[in-house]
């Protein structure tokens, strides 16, 4: 793993303070870019920054109204993955949540193409919606209801890979999209919501683990670094060989039952859970094929789910701690 391979570049990375956010910068940082980032802290926080606080350029910025031509700083590179992106808090606000991913992407293109910078989109598997083709590779058109209690972030992230699929074609700005399947990781919030957090803080705290509907549903997990070095990985791709969205995701698939079990495992103790209602829309399953990642980027996660989770455990076992 080359370091310092992007010394030279001012990356910009918008929500980098949030988990995915926090650990990208981390990873900029130590291979020599100047970074700067942009958050709102709607979801983010501050506190996931705090250690390397003054090595960045900090803005309080919101990229739902932010005009390229306002911009005096100017970057190389950009990250745009502001945006809330786990179902309870994507649903709090959708309309907001459909502005940040329609309005965000526009405003980011825009400036990509002021500043002739290239532009790396989060993306995400939700773009497959309630999939009817598993695995689900890149050339799969998804199944997404328009008007569910989903659609805000799913239609939301369509009409983003929409947008920069014409900026690149009508404007040649070098946008690149890769859609995330689940991941996990240190900087979560422990009121993320999502399935890991979720049974990582039960577990901490000695209470039932929630298991919505009867867990027999499939997600495919991600540990955090592994989808760090994914992303790095296409921003350093010459841009002629980049010809499409790439999945990013681990393709080993688990029930959210199994997912009760390796926890168990991990910390040695039987866990109690409590059955809650399927939310709405919810994908059955989901596993990224990532042949393409594989192929274009030379990209294969290395973290497997028992020692992935084991850490994060670990991290929220110390969050949990810290609060009490
Ligand atoms: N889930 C669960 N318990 C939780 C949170 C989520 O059983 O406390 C389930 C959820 O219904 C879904 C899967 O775990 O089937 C993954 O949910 P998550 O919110 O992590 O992400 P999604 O893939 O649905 O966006």
């Amino acid at each position: 793993m080359s370091v310092n391979d992007f010394a030279g570049e001012h990356a910009l990375v918008t929500g980098g303070a949030g988990f995915l956010g926090a650990h990208l910068v981390r990873e900029l940082l130590a291979r020599g870019s100047k970074v700067t980032v942009w958050d709102n802290l709607h979801t983010g926080r501050e506190k996931n920054l705090a250690a390397i606080r003054t090595k960045i350029s900090f803005s309080e910025k919101d990229i739902r109204t932010v005009e390229a031509k306002s911009v005096a700083e100017k970057f190389s590179v950009i990250f745009n993955l502001a945006c809330p992106a786990s179902p309870p808090h994507y649903q709090k606000d959708p309309v907001y949540t459909w502005e940040t991913s329609v309005l965000g992407i526009r405003n980011m293109l825009q400036l990509a193409e002021l500043q002739g910078a290239r532009l790396l989109h989060a993306s995400t598997s939700e773009i497959y919606g309630d999939p009817h083709v598993h695995p689900q590779g890149e050339s799969y058109w998804g199944n997404v209801n328009t008007v569910g209690v989903r659609s805000c972030y799913d239609e939301g992230k369509r009409a983003a890979e929409t947008l920069c699929a014409d900026y690149t074609r009508f404007k040649g700005v070098d946008a690149r999209l890769f859609r995330i399947f689940n991941t996990y990781g240190e900087f979560m919030h422990p009121d993320d919501g999502r399935v890991i957090s979720n049974f990582c803080v039960a577990a901490a705290k000695g209470t039932p683990v929630p298991i919505y509907g009867d867990g027999s549903q499939t997600r495919s997990f991600c540990y955090a670094s592994d989808l760090i070095a994914g992303i790095l990985a296409l921003a350093r791709l010459p841009r002629e060989r980049y010809d499409g969205p790439i999945n990013l995701g681990n393709p080993g698939e688990f029930t959210i039952r199994e997912l009760v079990t390796v926890l168990e495992r991990i910390t040695g103790k039987k866990l109690s859970t409590q059955n809650h209602p399927l939310p709405l829309d919810d994908p059955k399953m989901r596993r990224p094929i990532i042949e393409r990642a594989e192929r274009i980027l030379g990209w294969q996660p290395k973290v497997q789910l028992e020692e992935g989770l084991r850490r994060t455990y670990d991290y929220f076992a110390a969050e949990i701690g810290s609060l009490a």
